[in-house]
């Protein structure tokens, strides 16, 4: 429990911190997240007042000061020089520590509603064209709600949720609307990751026929969607290749061990 608590501010929703509720475990899971799956096993949110939130900010920053040295910024005092470019769904529960180095001047990180380069070009282009990285990396997730929304009538939206929210409408064009909606979701969830992939080779066509910039798309599973574990990372398009075998013979993951790769790619709309 006392792991549980200090963790809180990761596991807490914006919408929880708004709610003022002091700092309690509800007794039932409630929903209203999607994915919807376990729901008899699924922990109760955690719910914190902004006070908490902000007490936890500061705190847990001092934390970090502690457990790091000031000689650990030597590094990055007058520049940065990460080795991938990230975008992401701004989404709380998908992490950026998934990696196997930690984020700090190794990840350039760019977060919107569902993933999509064109709502954040800019930062994408600083990114992949000044730092540059030579990896740019979409990563959708399980249990998308940008998707989800763009699936239905989102036109009782903000003007600015609409206006992010438009770009999804050729991903959802594709939709064939056949099977039940969970799958239809997160077939959605990989072709938007395949057109934001496809989006950025064009954007970038230069870099990538130079070989100097390789896009990867991917899925952050934390529902077990694609049956390899809650928190798999699924690895769904490399360089616009969609088909699991021909990824897993991409030179890319020639210093990955052949059997750990075949459990991070998958596909679900293909
Ligand atoms: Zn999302």
């Amino acid at each position: 429990m006392k792991k549980v608590l200090k963790n809180a501010l990761l596991a807490v929703g914006f919408s929880a911190v708004l709610a003022a509720t002091p700092l309690a475990m509800a007794s039932d899971h409630g929903g209203g997240h999607g994915g919807g799956h376990g729901a008899a096993s699924e922990p109760a949110a955690i719910v914190m007042s902004p006070s908490q939130a902000m007490a936890e900010i500061i705190e847990g920053n001092e934390r970090f000061k502690e457990t790091h040295e000031s000689h650990y910024f030597d590094a990055y005092q007058n520049s940065q020089s990460p080795v991938l470019t990230i975008v992401t769904c701004s989404d709380s529960r998908v992490h950026t520590n998934l990696f196997g180095f930690v984020p700090d001047n190794n990840i350039f990180v760019i977060r919107n509603i569902g993933n999509q380069v064109v709502n954040s070009e800019g930062s994408v282009d600083y990114g992949v064209r000044h730092l540059p990285t030579k990896i740019l990396m979409i990563l959708g997730h399980s249990s998308c709600g940008a998707i989800k929304a763009a699936m239905g009538d989102y036109s009782g939206e903000t003007t600015g949720i609409k206006k992010e929210l438009d770009p999804l409408g050729p991903v959802i064009a594709h939709d064939d609307h056949q099977g039940e909606f969970k799958t239809r979701w997160a077939k959605n969830v990989e072709q938007n990751v395949d057109y934001q992939v496809n989006y950025a080779m064009k954007l970038y066509a230069d870099k990538v026929a130079h070989g100097d910039l390789i896009v990867v798309g991917a899925v952050y599973d934390f529902n077990d969607i694609y049956g390899k574990g809650r928190g798999s990372l699924i690895i769904t398009n490399v360089g616009g290749e969609k088909t699991p075998s021909d990824i897993m013979n991409n030179p890319i993951f020639k210093e990955i061990d052949p059997s750990l790769v075949v459990n991070h790619v998958s596909s679900r709309a293909q």
